[in-house]
């Protein structure tokens, strides 16, 4: 399908990026064909009409788990044992994979038209990614790490990420799943909050630097890049100082830090959406005990903090959800630009660009998606309030384009008691 956008105000993701008036997008199928004046000859193409409503990149999430929705638990479940049940024959499997296209499906509604999977079920998704591809179901582009690499004891250990017991097993696994056709790998190299035994050690060292090495060497031989989960300043450094690309969350850097960041060329991955509730929401309805509040606050100021110190040294940011936590479901990437300007102090605009441009750039895909382009693909998405004043415009959206295919009035299913948490800490 050829269509003609007119009428609509254009902000092309990248930094400088301004509001453009009378000029016409024209889509050739999957992708952008070219950008003109309003005077274009417009037969042959169908006409979509945009009344003066802003079109912009598709959002591109960095981080997000497809097998959970995010809505909260009174209790922590078992996610090995949960994982192991869905897993154990056909039937269930496909419910799993029901679940994770689901989530897909939410995080496109949500405005995301990339989404990159970092942790995931075995193979689940890359099978997902493989099958929106090819157009058998819609859902976002997704770039897929399928299981992390985890030791045992480590965080989602058993469940969304494997086991290895030495460097070699780390390494096998790199190389299994290199074989599987991932498109990166991930690494869990601390404990998260929920793991933490003690006050004030959110982020314990779980994976040692031998096995790190290890696996990021593998992953470099075969092309791929590694991110891995790090919570805490010495696994920061232990990541970057055995090979990791990309610091997902982070925690407060000091000058060494800072160094290994711009002498290995890695990059940050903020994720401000997880931390939030445990730090701030109403702890009756959270149900986070006092540990979990204690750490969840040190995550939260950590984060905060590696992403403003990055930014001030020139180290790359980019922007996920790591939606499937509790309280951050996948359709919400909007509430993590909101917090990114809001607690890192960044402009609306320089959110936006990073959500868009910037994380096509660190995701390896800049020159198929990111901007609104000739030559990017037709991934793009409608609001009728400018964001550039305030990105609570993202929250509704008139219209998404993922690959040229247009869905109108996008409605993700929202949940309830989630969004009137994170509203009420928005006001
Ligand atoms: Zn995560």
């Amino acid at each position: 399908m050829k269509y003609a956008y007119i009428h609509g105000i254009i902000l092309d993701g990248s930094e400088d990026m301004e509001p453009q008036t009378d000029k016409i997008i024209f889509t050739d199928g999957e992708k952008i064909e070219k950008i003109t004046d309003e005077n274009e000859n417009l037969e042959g193409y169908e006409l979509v009409d945009l009344a003066g409503n802003y079109i912009m990149p598709g959002l591109i999430n960095m981080h997000a788990h497809l097998p959970a929705s995010g809505k909260p638990q009174k209790k922590q479940t078992d996610a090995a044992k949960l994982v192991k049940t869905l897993t154990s024959n056909k039937l269930t499997y496909a419910v799993l994979r029901q679940i994770c296209e689901g989530s897909a499906k939410q995080q496109l509604l949500g405005g995301c038209t990339t989404v990159r999977a970092v942790g995931g079920v075995q193979h689940v998704d890359s099978q997902i990614r493989d099958r929106i591809a090819a157009g058998k179901i819609v859902g976002p582009r997704l770039l897929s790490a399928d299981m992390a690499v985890s030791v045992p004891g480590g965080h989602m250990a058993g469940s969304l990420a494997y086991e290895a017991h030495d460097p070699e097993e780390a390494a096998l696994y790199v190389k299994d799943l290199a074989d599987h056709g991932v498109d990166f790998i991930k690494l869990m190299i601390t404990g998260g909050v929920l793991d933490a035994k003690k006050k004030g050690e959110p982020g314990e060292m779980k994976m040692t630097p031998a096995e790190i090495e290890a696996a990021c060497t593998a992953a470099h031989e075969r092309g791929l890049y590694v991110a891995a989960h790090v919570e805490s300043p010495e696994g920061v450094r232990a990541a970057l100082a055995n090979g990791v690309d990309s610091i997902e969350h982070g925690a407060e850097p000091d000058e060494e830090i800072i160094g290994l960041f711009k002498e290995k060329n890695a990059f940050l991955i903020t994720t401000l959406s997880p931390a939030l509730p445990y730090a701030l929401c109403d702890r009756e309805v959270t149900h986070v005990n006092d540990l979990e509040f204690y750490n969840g606050g040190v995550v939260f100021r950590g984060i905060i903090d590696c992403s403003k110190q990055c930014l001030a040294n020139g180290i790359p940011v980019g922007l996920g959800t790591d939606a499937g936590c509790p309280f951050t479901p996948q359709y919400n990437m909007w509430r993590e630009l909101v917090c990114f300007h809001r607690f890192v102090g960044v402009s609306n605009k320089f959110a936006l660009y990073t959500a868009t441009k910037r994380n096509a750039e660190l995701a390896g895909i800049e020159n198929i998606t990111g901007t609104i382009e000739p030559g990017k693909a037709a991934d793009m998405i409608v609001t009728v309030k400018n964001p550039l004043e305030d990105l609570r415009a993202l929250r509704d959206l008139k219209m998404i384009t993922v690959r040229g295919k247009i869905i109108e009035h996008p409605v993700p299913k929202r949940i309830k008691l989630v969004e009137e948490q994170l509203d009420a800490l928005d006001e």
